[in-house]
């Protein structure tokens, strides 16, 4: 059963080490990204869930916890998406980038974390939505194709309840007020990002194909590595070092790239009128499915839980029926 998705599904994330919470003015969640990594499309051991998934339900109230799971999943690394340019739907400036291999420190304020991890809980909603409105007859409404999008200078995210109300005039409105150079930017941004959208099913697909891309810019970036096949032999020995040997390795330094790679293989199963995500028939929350034998239910245990649910209700009817 494959939980891979057809793109860059060679990608591994690093891990971070040294992380602690810091509670001085607001909670943010420090440390390096480390140089250990890990396959981040198969399944989490803990919880048998997509990285996705697990990131999706992550309990972010649970603060002293969240060291842990950083160490144990990788970061977020809020600090990159903050560098997004308002330009990123068009591609990144070059340079850019922070070469992935040198030590990083990162800086997460759990509201920052917070409002990626809305987003992608809203993505897994919609994935799960759209494969039962088009592919189950599932009902349909607008105003899912309008969510309450907080719009910065750089990229979006799904606003919380305090954020901008999820108001329908709100997508009518053309900003002439707003004249401050922020303010610009962020009308570029809305403009660029919602130009020609409706509230139909195709337009909440061309409205996640906008707010993904962002989070995919770098992801196809190999780090290239020249060496000797004896890499202790000494270099200049020609007898000792063996041939020339080219690696290339994908890695990546925040939980973002893998977890919207997968959304994305959802968005494209969808496209390619297969489902792409399903509500857990168990536990009702969205969860993404990359291969249509696991479609009903979001892991086993959840499988297990319903089976033996289902068991228990069976063995009550035949008793009560007994008893009658
Ligand atoms: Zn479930």
């Amino acid at each position: 059963m494959s939980t891979r998705p057809r793109f860059a599904a060679d990608g591994v994330l690093r891990l971070s080490v040294e992380v602690a919470l810091e509670t001085d003015r607001e909670p943010v969640l420090t440390g390096r990204v480390g140089e250990q990594t890990y396959d981040p499309f198969g399944r989490v051991a803990s919880s048998d869930l997509l990285l996705v998934e697990e990131f999706a339900r992550l309990d972010l109230s649970a603060a002293r916890s969240l060291p842990a799971w950083y160490e144990q999943h990788g970061a977020v690394r809020v600090e990159r998406s903050e560098a997004f340019d308002h330009d990123q739907l068009l591609p990144p400036r070059r340079g850019e980038y922070t070469p992935l291999w040198s030590p990083r420190l990162f800086r997460d304020p759990l509201r920052f974390i917070a409002a990626e991890q809305r987003s992608v809980a809203w993505h897994l909603d919609a994935l799960a939505r759209l494969s039962e409105h088009l592919l189950a007859d599932g009902p349909w409404d607008p105003a899912w194709a309008h969510p309450p999008l907080d719009i910065g200078r750089s990229h979006a995210t799904i606003a919380g309840p305090d954020g901008p109300a999820a108001d329908p005039a709100w997508w009518a409105e053309d900003d002439a007020s707003e004249q401050t150079s922020r303010a610009h930017h962020r009308k570029r941004t809305r403009l660029r990002l919602l130009a020609g959208l409706g509230d139909g099913p195709g337009s909440l697909m061309e409205l996640q194909r906008r707010l993904i891309s962002p989070y995919l810019f770098g992801v196809a970036d190999y780090h290239l590595r020249l060496g000797w096949t004896e890499a202790d032999a000494e270099p200049t020995d020609m007898a000792q070092r063996g041939p020339l040997v080219v690696q290339y390795t994908r890695s990546w330094a925040t939980l973002l790239t893998p977890v919207y790679v997968q959304i994305l293989e959802g968005l494209r199963r969808i496209s390619e009128s297969e489902r792409g995500g399903a509500f857990c028939r168990e536990c009702g929350r969205p969860f993404l499915v990359l291969d249509a034998r696991r479609a009903y239910f979001c892991n086993d245990r959840e499988r297990y839980r319903n089976a033996a649910r289902l068991r228990r209700q069976r063995l009550g009817a035949t008793r009560s029926a007994v008893e009658e």
